[in-house]
């Protein structure tokens, strides 16, 4: 019982570091970025070193999207393992990405059941989500599409179904879903579906996928009420 208790605090100290470390880092990340362009753009840097200066650039911007996908884009919370309203969550989810979303002509609706409150860890159902709708959104980037987000109760679980009308998977590229590092995305990480499987295990639940090529594809999140 005790030790039990033990590993869970360690791991919620260890959650809630990742989260401000990589709030941390992503300021550093930002403004040395700032300041490559900077020079990139200075009349007195050769041609020759302004490859150099976009190698940096590049490497930085895959620091950071190493950064999003797997440790945190979720603002850091004093408290961790809280009792949240699922709609309180997906409401923020929905702010953070609605520009991303509207930039690749994807359209994000919602249905929502009332009260599903559960206790969570707030950091990395956000984490989870932020990184599901992003791969909704990019399979939806060649010709937009909508994302439909819908939750509600059968019990004993909360179903959370994330939609997508984008390009689908066989049933192969399904199955290699949240192996480390695969992706099939020119400067993709293959890390957001492992913290989202991990996440998502780590509260006992289960994920499905359906998926169509061509056609598009559902993640159903099964999470079990205590
Ligand atoms: P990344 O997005 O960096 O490639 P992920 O772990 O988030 O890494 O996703 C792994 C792979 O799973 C993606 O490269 C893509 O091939 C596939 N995938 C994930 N979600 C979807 C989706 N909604 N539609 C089609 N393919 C998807
Ligand atoms: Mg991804």
């Amino acid at each position: 019982e005790r030790e039990q208790y033990l590993q869970s605090e360690r791991l919620n100290v260890i959650n809630e570091l990742s989260a401000s470390v990589s709030h941390e880092i992503r300021n550093p990340l930002t403004v040395t970025s700032g300041f490559l362009q900077l020079l990139k753009e200075s009349k007195t840097v050769q041609a020759g070193d302004k490859e150099y200066i976009n190698y940096s650039l590049n490497e930085l911007k895959r620091a950071e999207k190493i950064i999003s996908d797997f440790l945190s884009f979720a603002k850091p919370q004093a408290k961790n393992m809280i009792t949240t309203n699922l709609e309180n969550e997906i409401e923020y989810v929905n702010n953070i990405m609605v520009p991303y979303a509207h930039q690749h002509l994807v359209e994000i609706e919602f249905t929502f059941e009332n009260d599903l409150t559960r206790k969570f860890d707030q950091n990395q159902i956000q984490q989870c989500l932020i990184n599901l709708y992003k791969n909704a959104i990019e399979a939806m980037k060649e010709k937009g599409g909508i994302l439909s987000i819908d939750v509600f109760s059968r019990k004993p679980y909360i179903i959370i179904c994330i939609k997508d009308t984008g390009e689908g998977m066989t049933e192969e590229e399904a199955s290699l879903i949240g192996k480390p590092y695969y992706s099939t995305k020119k400067e993709g990480t293959g890390l957001g579906m492992v913290m989202v499987y991990s996440v998502v295990d780590k509260i006992g639940g289960r994920i499905e996928i359906d998926s169509e090529k061509g056609v598009g594809t559902t993640f159903q999140l099964k999470i079990p009420v205590k």
